[in-house]
């Protein structure tokens, strides 16, 4: 799940502050979940933009705006009002903000900050869990991964900062990581995999710049 956060509506009324007609597209997916980019908040949004002078041509919330053919499927019947809109107020990630520029072709402004890939514990309570490194090690760490959740990356084992199962990062406040992995591998019967040598990471394929990923499956 994408995590996003509403910005300030200070920001986005400043980013709007030149033009006049808005529409609005939210995300059925993870904005929803998120109460971010759901059917509420873009009704709440809209109602805040009008008291703001705006004129709101319409509104949707596609079922997934980062997947291109949800796009065009659920923007169809809004044509008309997309068109005649000056701007589009996206409450989507960021993938799903460039899905609707390319698609639409406007102005857009992003009315979420994207904030990590991450997993939902109750509606509010949100854990980064994947860092998109590339080169997933989970199976050999049972499950919890060390590049999110130890604040050094380590990848064998705890760092000599643990003291009594808690990472020195922050002050002893949060589970070494590597004392949880040691402790599920240990539930799960695979010691093994703890004791094997985890060689250094490429970081070639970590989410660093510059770069371009376009991904293709590959024929079998
Ligand atoms: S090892 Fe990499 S791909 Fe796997 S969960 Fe961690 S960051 Fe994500
Ligand atoms: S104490 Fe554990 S979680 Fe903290 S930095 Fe060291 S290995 Fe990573």
């Amino acid at each position: 799940m994408i995590i996003t956060e509403p910005k300030p509506m200070e920001e986005i009324l400043k980013m709007l502050e030149p033009l006049k007609k808005v529409f609005i597209i939210g995300c059925g997916t993870c904005s929803t979940v998120c109460q971010t980019g759901g059917e509420e908040q873009v009704k709440e949004m809209a109602d805040k933009l009008r008291e703001k002078g705006k004129e709101v041509t319409g509104a949707v919330v596609v079922e997934s705006p980062c997947d291109a053919r949800l796009l065009r499927r659920d923007t169809r019947k809004v044509k008309n009002a997309l068109e005649g809109s000056d701007v589009i107020v996206c409450m989507t990630c960021g993938a799903g903000v460039q899905d609707i520029v390319e698609h639409v072709g406007k102005i857009a402004v992003p009315a979420l900050d994207t904030k990590f890939l991450g997993k939902i514990e109750r509606i509010g309570e949100f854990y980064e869990r994947c860092r998109t490194c590339g080169e997933c090690i989970l199976y050999d760490t049972g499950g919890i991964c060390p590049v999110v959740r130890c604040p050094k990356g380590m990848l064998n084992g705890p760092c000599g900062g643990m003291f009594k199962g808690k990472c020195e990062v922050g002050g002893y406040q949060r589970d070494c990581a590597w004392v949880l992995i040691y402790n599920r591998l240990k539930d799960l019967g695979m010691l093994d995999a703890y004791r094997s040598y985890k060689p250094p990471r490429d970081n070639s394929k970590l989410n660093v710049q510059p770069r371009e990923i376009i991904w293709a499956k590959k024929e079998q």
